[in-house]
């Protein structure tokens, strides 16, 4: 695609007349939502009046077909590049956005993310404005009446009918352009004067947008604040706001981990220092995962800040489009949301804080594959403010920055109140009988224990379903039933009668026989959530028990009226999967059950053993959070394992001294940097081939540095119908492989429609 355009068509050109001035610049630098490397450079024509600003999005002509396009302006040079003549250039056909939507400092973080994470600006741009906002969702469009400046400045020497020079007279004086309705009111005339007035010439009309009035919520909620019951600060949480304190009040980019085990009081520090930058009139951040994001969450920040922002994944376009211009406006003191409100347009910007920082939801699996705790730093440093990382079990990257210096880490080791840990019992299922399921026979007495004793018991199992599988009982064959698009075992939810690929969703009944052999009687193992749900209900028929996971969660608001039941003790066990062990806060929940720790632990990925143990340390923690002490159970086929036992010792350095050195020697994370290329179409063959094709030349660039793995078929090796082949990129820091990805991406060109996709720093391995 070339960006000067030989043969332009004249409709873009409409100011076109042989006026020389007019032919001269500015120049805009554009970058378009596509996977193009490059800044494309247009004309600014003279009959867009303000011009064009950084930030704004625009409509220009792209490519051989001049074929209207939306792309972001980066940059306004008031002389053409490369002394090339200015009439080369093809022009801006509209502004679309007035004010601009970006700012020079998330134009700059942006391009940090194109270069770090291998996308395009204009994918990056993208990623950061919302699609409510770009639809410019809850707003209209509306015809204007203005005054041109020459009439403005004169119209008091004009001579005109009595009801024509009133309504001029009110129409210069307003600050605003007015609707010929408002117009007419505030005149006290008809539409008859307005009408002469624009035949004379004297107004013009101009096509604007304008916001709807809001009805309903407000875009920043006042109705806050009951009483504002600041609690006393423990002595840990004394000491970290006195650490953090130069950076709050002093604007500097500093990096704080506070590692606190669950239940230290993590979220009273995020408040406090909120406070802080607010007193200041500065705005804050505040990033948690999408599940944590519930009405206890959100009512704790109410409680203590008047102009709070929520975003969340269920805001219509409107809302979040009024939200966007509310912050964007400085309404908002805090905006608290999952990963994209990273990129929330606060411009006085205090303080980013980041709970349950080793959460993976923070990274991004669609292009721009961000993280947005990396991306969040970023963003601190670029504008000089401090961050806040807080977990009870931080990711090893955050711990390892934290050991160099990077970070600052503020330990927090006691519980509020100075209430015990929970004593976590191990149970080896080797040694068990599951004579109906998922319930070991320790397990179902300290249940019958607790519940007896009035307490609320949670259960945790990471897998939806009835059945994890289904296979065929011949020996000779003995294949589990997969999804016909994915290389992936199919689950029986048997609520639906239904075998479910949880990769692509696609629903089968069952079958009668083996699909590869023809054998009958298949067989069915493995136990999910639902089968659980039936033993728990059968094994303690006089309480009441709830499932919580995707499947029962469907609709809007489910999750919050479960958690908002358990909470008022209208249920007794709660059981579901990792949704259940997301920072949640049941003071009577005196048992924990985690009826298989193993789930995530021999998966094909260098952090199957950090997940594990991040798992089990995080439901571990849910109990024992009030007044009663809280018991732990966890059922496991693996209880050596050191992501378990140090789990089960709630010993997060236990854990790091047995995992860093295993990184260390593979040169892993946090050693090593890793880019992960992903080849998929549907040839097996031709994605193969292309991958092959791909290594050869990134072995002829790569630097001694950089080490290449594959490609092979990845884990998942085929999902919707594509097979999928990876290659993997290693080196000691993140630049070679940025390079090496720079000198091979430029002139690389699958065979359609194989598709690469690069993912640096990758969370999900499979
Ligand atoms: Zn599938
Ligand atoms: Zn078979």
């Amino acid at each position: 695609m070339s960006l000067v355009n030989g043969k332009r068509q004249a409709a873009w050109f409409a100011d076109e007349g042989g006026d020389e001035v007019d032919a001269e610049g500015p120049f805009a630098g554009i970058v378009f939502n596509r996977p193009i490397d490059q800044v494309f450079t247009y004309r600014i024509p003279a009959r867009l009046g303000q011009g064009v600003r950084p930030g704004q999005r625009v409509r220009v002509p792209l490519g051989r077909g001049n074929k209207p396009a939306v792309g972001y302006c980066v940059r306004v040079d008031p002389e053409a590049p490369e002394g090339m003549a200015a009439s080369r250039f093809k022009e801006v056909i509209e502004v679309l956005d007035d004010p601009p939507l970006i700012d020079a400092a998330m134009l700059e973080l942006t391009r940090w993310m194109a270069s770090y994470y291998a996308c395009s600006w204009g994918q990056a741009l993208d990623a950061v404005v919302p699609a409510g906002v770009k639809k410019q969702a809850g707003t209209k469009v509306g015809t204007f009446l203005t005054v041109p400046d020459e009439v403005r400045q004169s119209f008091e020497t004009l001579s005109l009918p009595t009801k024509q020079a009133e309504a001029l007279a009110v129409l210069c004086r307003s600050e605003e352009p007015l609707t010929v309705a408002d117009l007419c009111r505030l005149a006290k005339c008809a539409s008859g004067p307005i009408t002469a007035l624009r035949q004379r010439g004297l107004v013009r009309t101009v096509r604007r947008r304008l916001a709807k009035a809001a009805n309903g919520e407000a875009a920043s909620d006042g109705a806050a604040s009951d009483a504002k019951a600041i609690p006393t600060l423990t002595p840990e949480q004394t000491a970290v706001m006195a650490a953090m304190t130069p950076a709050l009040e002093g604007d500097e980019f500093a990096t704080f981990l506070i590692h606190g085990v669950t239940g230290s009081g993590k979220t009273e520090v995020y408040l406090s220092a909120i406070e802080r930058v607010v007193a200041r009139g500065r705005e804050a951040i505040v990033l948690v995962p999408e599940i944590s994001l519930t009405p206890q969450t959100i009512r704790r920040f109410r409680r203590r800040f008047g102009k709070i922002a929520v975003l969340h994944s269920h805001l219509s376009d409107a809302e979040r489009h009024r939200h966007w211009r509310s912050i964007a406006a400085g309404e908002v003191q805090v905006i608290v949301g999952a990963r994209s409100a990273v990129f929330a347009p606060a411009r006085r910007l205090g303080l980013i804080v980041i709970d349950e920082e080793h959460e993976s939801t923070f990274k991004q699996e669609t292009t721009p594959r961000y993280h947005a705790r990396d991306v969040a730093v970023k963003r601190a440093q670029l504008e000089r403010r401090p961050i806040l990382l807080g977990s009870a079990t931080p990711a090893l990257e955050t711990w390892r920055n934290a050991a160099v210096g990077r970070y600052v880490r503020l330990p927090m080791r006691e519980r509020v109140g100075a209430r015990p840990m929970p004593k976590v019992e191990l149970i080896d299922l080797s040694h068990e009988r599951l004579p109906l399921g998922g319930l070991s026979e320790p397990l179902r007495q300290a249940m019958t224990a607790a519940l007896k004793d009035n307490g609320q018991v949670m259960l945790m199992l990471n897998r939806r379903g009835f059945h994890t599988f289904v296979i065929c009982p011949n020996p000779r064959c003995n294949q589990v039933v997969k999804c016909h698009a994915c290389d992936v075992a199919l689950t029986y939810h048997k609520g639906r009668r239904l075998l479910i690929c949880h990769t692509c969703d696609a629903e089968r009944p069952r079958p009668s026989a083996c699909p590869n052999c023809r054998a009958p009687n298949l067989h069915y193992g493995g136990i999910g959530t639902e089968r659980l749900e039936r033993e728990v209900e059968a094994a303690f028929p006089e309480y009441v028990s709830r499932r919580m996971d995707s499947d029962t969660m469907r609709t809007p608001g489910s999750h919050e009226r479960v958690l908002a039941a358990f909470r008022a003790g209208e249920i007794q066990i709660l059981l579901g999967t990792q949704m259940i062990a997301k920072g949640l806060d049941f003071p009577n929940v005196t048992l924990v059950g985690v009826v298989n720790a193993d789930t995530a632990l021999h998966m094909p990925d260098f952090r199957a053993a950090e997940r594990t143990f991040q798992l089990v340390a995080q439901v571990a923690g849910r109990t024992g959070r009030g007044d009663r002490p809280g018991r732990v159970l966890v059922q496991t086929f693996a209880p050596d394992h050191y992501a378990i036992e140090c789990a089960a010792r709630h010993d997060y350095d236990g854990f790091v001294a047995h995992e860093l050195p295993e990184r260390e020697r593979f040169g892993m994370p946090p050693f090593g940097r890793l880019a992960r290329l992903i080849g998929r179409g549907p040839d097996e063959p031709v994605v193969r081939d292309f991958m092959e094709e791909l290594l050869e030349r990134l072995k002829a660039a790569a630097p001694a540095e950089v080490t290449i793995q594959g490609p092979a078929p990845a884990p998942i090796s085929k999902i919707r119908n594509l097979f999928r082949y990876h290659l993997r990129l290693r080196s000691e820091s993140p630049r070679p492989l940025q390079l090496l990805w720079q000198a091979v991406a430029a002139d690389l060109n699958p065979p359609a429609p194989v598709e690469l996709a690069i993912d640096v720093d990758p969370v999900n391995l499979l």
